[in-house]
C-alpha cells in the first residue's frame, strides 16, 4: 500500500522543500520506493534533487492543466529509488487556469491515482499558500506534516493552516489525517528554542516527531549541489537525523 504525505505550512522558510527532499531520500535510502511531486511554481525540490529546470519538457502543470500522462513526466534522481514529478516556473500559471476548471481541486488526485501503486510514498511538496495548488495536495494526500521553524511566532498562522485542513476533510477528502509536526531549524544554543518546543507540543501533543531537525549548514548547502543531503553529505548531522525522522515517519504506518 502507498501513502501520500503532503508537506504543508504557507509560511514561507521554515523547512518544507528542505523535508520533503531529505525525508524522501532518507526513505529511499532505507529501501522504500518514494515519488516525490513537486507543487511550488519555485521549483526548488526539483532542482534540489539535481534537475535543470531548463531540460524539463512536461512538468506537474502540463499533468494538472494539459492532461498530460503523469507517468511521462516522472523523472529519475541521483538516489536509487527517489524519483520526481518536477515543477517550473511555468506552474506559477496554474493557481489562475484551475479557477475555471471542473473539478479543479481533485486534478492532482487522479493523476497521483495513476502512479502511486509504484511507489511506498509519494511526498508532495506545497508552495507556501493555502491556495489550489495546496488544497490540490490535501485532497490527494492521506496524510499531512506540518514542519514548524523554532522560532518567534511559530504557532503564527497555523489555525489558518489546520482551519484549511479542516475544510477539506468534511469536503473534499475526509480521509486526510495529521501525520505529525516536524520542528525545524532549532538553534541548540539558545533558550528560545527549548520554549517553542514545548509550546509546539503542548498544542499538538503526541503528533510532534521525536525527531527534532537543528540547523545543520550543510542542509543549507546540499540544494546548491542539486544534492539530498544523503549523497551530499552522508556523515552530517543532517543526513543523520533526517535518517533518523524516515524511520519515525515509516514506523508509524
Ligand atoms: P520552505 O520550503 O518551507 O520555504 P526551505 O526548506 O526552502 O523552506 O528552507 C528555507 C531555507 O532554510 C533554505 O535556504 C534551506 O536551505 C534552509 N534550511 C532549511 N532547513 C535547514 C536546517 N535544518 N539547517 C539549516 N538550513 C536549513
Ligand atoms: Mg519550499
Amino acid at each position: 500500500m502507498s501513502k501520500i504525505i503532503a508537506i504543508a505550512n504557507q509560511k514561507g522558510g521554515v523547512g518544507k522543500t528542505t523535508t520533503s527532499v531529505n525525508l524522501g531520500a532518507g526513505m529511499a535510502a532505507l529501501g522504500k520506493k518514494v515519488l516525490l511531486v513537486d507543487i511550488d511554481p519555485q521549483g526548488n525540490t526539483t532542482s534540489g534533487v539535481g534537475i535543470n529546470k531548463a531540460d524539463v519538457a512536461d512538468c506537474i502543470y502540463d499533468v494538472l492543466i494539459n492532461e498530460v500522462d503523469p507517468q511521462d513526466t516522472i523523472l529519475e534522481t541521483q538516489n536509487e529509488g527517489l524519483h520526481i514529478i518536477p515543477a517550473t516556473i511555468q506552474l506559477a500559471g496554474a493557481e489562475i487556469e484551475l479557477v475555471s476548471m471542473i473539478s479543479r481541486e481533485l486534478k492532482l488526485k487522479k493523476a497521483l491515482n495513476a502512479v502511486k501503486g509504484n511507489y511506498d510514498y509519494v511526498i508532495i511538496d506545497c508552495p507556501p499558500s493555502l491556495g489550489i495548488l495546496t488544497i490540490n495536495s490535501l485532497t490527494a494526500a492521506d496524510s499531512v506534516i506540518i514542519p514548524i521553524q523554532c522560532e518567534y511566532y511559530a504557532l503564527e498562522g497555523l489555525s489558518q493552516l489546520l482551519n484549511t485542513v479542516r475544510l477539506v476533510q468534511k469536503n473534499l477528502n475526509p480521509h486526510l489525517k495529521i501525520e505529525g509536526v516536524l520542528l525545524t531549524m532549532l538553534d541548540a544554543r539558545t533558550n528560545l528554542g527549548i520554549q517553542v518546543i514545548e509550546e509546539v507540543k503542548k498544542y499538538f501533543q503526541e503528533k510532534v516527531y521525536k525527531t527534532i531537525i537543528p540547523r545543520n549548514v550543510r542542509l543549507s548547502e546540499a540544494p546548491s549541489h542539486g544534492q539530498s543531503i544523503i549523497t551530499y553529505d552522508p556523515r552530517s548531522k543532517g543526513a543523520e537525523v533526517y535518517l533518523e525522522l524516515a524511520k519515525e515517519v515509516i514506523s508509524y504506518e
